[in-house]
């Protein structure tokens, strides 16, 4: 029988260390950034569709609420180019399961936009590499690559340029979920205000970190990370600095704003302390909703085939 339609599962990502560099001519920053992989899933399921209907996009899962479903959504932009590159025939239904929350700096639209290249190449049977598919990748998003790779990796350029780092270890992780996003641009924005008048070195990741991952270390790991986009994500949003007293006060080794926010991603020793932390974060009334999480997980990948 042959296959009508494919799974693809793909991962959010928290971002273990983002430095930022100046404001360049082109609007754009130059960033370096180490990227991990957690076990919060979209799943794209990609269909032949009917003749003649197009591209068609449907949304349903627990973040869905808000998410576009026409030309706009990332995922709908990663159909039309393997269309327009490989020629392949534009009926093609997408579905989005979402649970990654929406604008809330874990690269939700990107693992959505992963899902679709992979899905359709297994569906068209293209038999692209896994580079091939980070390059086109690179074409919709800075975080599209990484959710393609999955593990934990570091990022530079825009973050597109992916390498696989050296890492042992599994992680746990709690995350404390607001219930509006914050748009990256106006984050970035922030971020050069309060740059103003400051000169801003090229970005670089710390040795520290690399030596946390090396070894596997969960207590090296939480002191060392760190977000240039952090202050920037907190003076927009006052109460982030709360969220990140609690995990503070609850034991965390460590905690975060995920990327450009509003997400706060905690790093903690074991089960338990996952537990007694989710508990501290749901009664403290300052988050809208807590995540406990595992990483590093593989990147976009085929979990079932109809
Ligand atoms: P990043 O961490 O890559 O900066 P993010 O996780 O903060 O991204 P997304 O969830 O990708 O943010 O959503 C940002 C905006 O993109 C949303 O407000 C929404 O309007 C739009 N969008 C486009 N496609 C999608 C999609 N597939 N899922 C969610 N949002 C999407």
């Amino acid at each position: 029988m042959s296959i009508k339609g494919v799974v693809v599962r793909v991962p959010a990502k928290v971002n273990l260390q983002l430095a930022v560099g100046p404001l360049e001519s082109d609007g754009f920053h130059e960033v370096t950034t180490i990227f991990q992989a957690i076990s919060l899933f979209d799943d794209v399921t990609v269909k032949f569709g009917e003749a003649n209907t197009g591209i068609s996009l449907t949304v349903s899962g627990s973040t869905s609420s808000g998410v576009p479903v026409d030309e706009s959504n990332l995922a709908y932009k990663a159909a039309k180019l393997m269309v327009l590159r490989y020629g392949i025939s534009e009926d093609i239904a997408i579905h989005l399961k979402k649970e990654i929350p929406v604008a809330g700096g874990m690269a939700g639209g990107s693992a959505d936009a992963a899902g679709v290249l992979v899905g359709i190449d297994s569906l068209f049977e293209l038999g692209l590499s896994r580079d091939d598919l980070e390059k086109l990748a690179a074409e919709l998003g800075s975080d599209v690559p990484f959710s393609i790779s999955g593990g934990v990796a570091i990022g530079t350029g825009r973050g597109d340029q992916i390498t696989p780092a050296l890492a042992r270890g599994s992680y746990h992780w709690v995350l404390a979920l607001a219930g509006q996003g914050l748009s990256t641009p106006a984050v970035y924005q922030e971020c050069d205000r309060l740059r103003e008048g400051l000169v801003i070195s090229k970005p670089q990741v710390g040795d520290e970190m690399m030596q946390a991952l090396r070894a596997g270390d969960p207590v090296a790991l939480g002191k060392a990370l760190s977000n240039d986009l952090q202050a920037a994500a907190c003076s927009l949003r006052p109460a982030l600095r709360l969220v990140l007293d609690v995990g503070r006060d609850y034991g965390a080794l460590g905690g975060i704003v995920s990327g450009s926010g509003p997400t706060v991603a905690f790093i903690v020793a074991d089960e338990e302390k996952s537990l007694d932390l989710t508990v501290a974060l749901s009664a403290s009334g300052v988050v809208a909703g807590v995540v406990r999480a595992n990483g590093p997980v593989p990147g976009a990948r085929v979990i079932e085939t109809r």
